[in-house]
């Protein structure tokens, strides 16, 4: 399936709503499916405050304390952000740290990724005052979009790169607001294929090989490039090359990337002077 057959399915009708039905026509009934999406949603309502109220540290100890730091620091007036992209900043921070300390989250795509959707759906949601009802139709249609890029690219960023999680990830949060927002399908789309466009080639570097440097901060720059893409969509602004040949474009790229780049810590940020340093500290000399 393609964005283009479920633009033909959803005529008059929502992405959230369509991808329920795609759900019964595949078997989970309605009920069902909303049932599954309350309990995620209730571990992303958990996942986006527990780092928040106090410093969550990682594991390997390369990490931690942003979210606290940052929630500090919004809540004292300075951010230079607005309301909702400041939150979801927070949110994203709070979700990702929650992931490196072995927290539960929801992986949405991927556990590295795990902060961009939750983030900018319960700061919209929380801020505009948007019904639960709505917030899960909206990870429906999120759902939906992430399936495409499943079948038509890869989500994981072994395979695709950071495009294919944090990328992945921001489409299914544009599409989201802007179904949470009353946008159309096509609206809906035209966010996500904008969120893609923006991270089209983004590469995967982990320092250490470990899902923290950096996964965290990403997650907060993919809140910003969904809410800029969705707030374009809600214009109106469309993407002049559409979300099937945008995903399309984002398999080629990815296949194209050499192996140093997709998750092998082989390459980019993860072979820097500091990259290599954090790696000693924390598994010693291997070499
Ligand atoms: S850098 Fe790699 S491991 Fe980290 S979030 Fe991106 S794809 Fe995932």
């Amino acid at each position: 399936m393609t964005a283009k057959d479920c633009l033909e399915k959803a005529a008059g009708s929502s992405l959230g709503e369509l991808a329920l039905q795609l759900e019964e026509d595949a078997g989970t009934p309605r009920e069902d499916a909303l049932r599954k999406l309350d309990s995620m949603l209730t571990v992303m309502e958990a996942e986006v405050e527990h780092a928040c109220h106090l410093p969550v540290y990682s594991i390997s100890g390369l990490t931690g304390g942003d979210a606290y730091r940052y929630d500090q620091y919004r809540k004292e007036g300075g951010s230079l952000l607005g309301e909702i992209p400041a939150l979801a900043a927070t949110y994203a921070l709070s979700a990702s740290e929650t992931n490196a300390a072995m927290g539960r989250i929801v992986a949405c795509p991927t556990a590295g990724s795990c902060g961009i959707l939750p983030a900018c759906v319960l700061a919209v949601a929380k801020v505009r005052g948007i019904p639960r009802e709505k917030v899960l139709l909206a990870l429906a249609g999120a759902g939906l979009i992430g399936e495409l890029i499943d079948e038509h690219a890869s989500l994981a960023g072994a395979q695709g790169g950071c495009q294919a999680e944090c990328g992945s990830a921001a489409a299914m949060a544009a599409g989201a607001i802007v179904e949470m927002l009353g946008g159309k399908p096509e609206m809906a789309f035209h966010g996500a294929a904008m969120a893609i466009k923006n991270q089209l080639g983004l590469v995967c570097d982990p320092v250490a090989g470990l899902v923290e440097i950096p996964c965290i901060k990403r997650n907060v720059g993919g809140t910003a490039i969904a809410l800029s893409a969705a707030d374009l969509a809600l214009a109106g602004v469309e993407s002049r090359i559409p979300f099937d040949d945008v995903v399309e474009a984002m398999d080629r790229v990815g296949k194209a990337l050499p192996a140093a780049l997709r998750e092998t810590a082989g390459g980019g940020l993860a072979t820097t002077k500091a990259g290599l340093a954090m790696k000693e500290k924390v598994y010693g000399k291997t070499e």
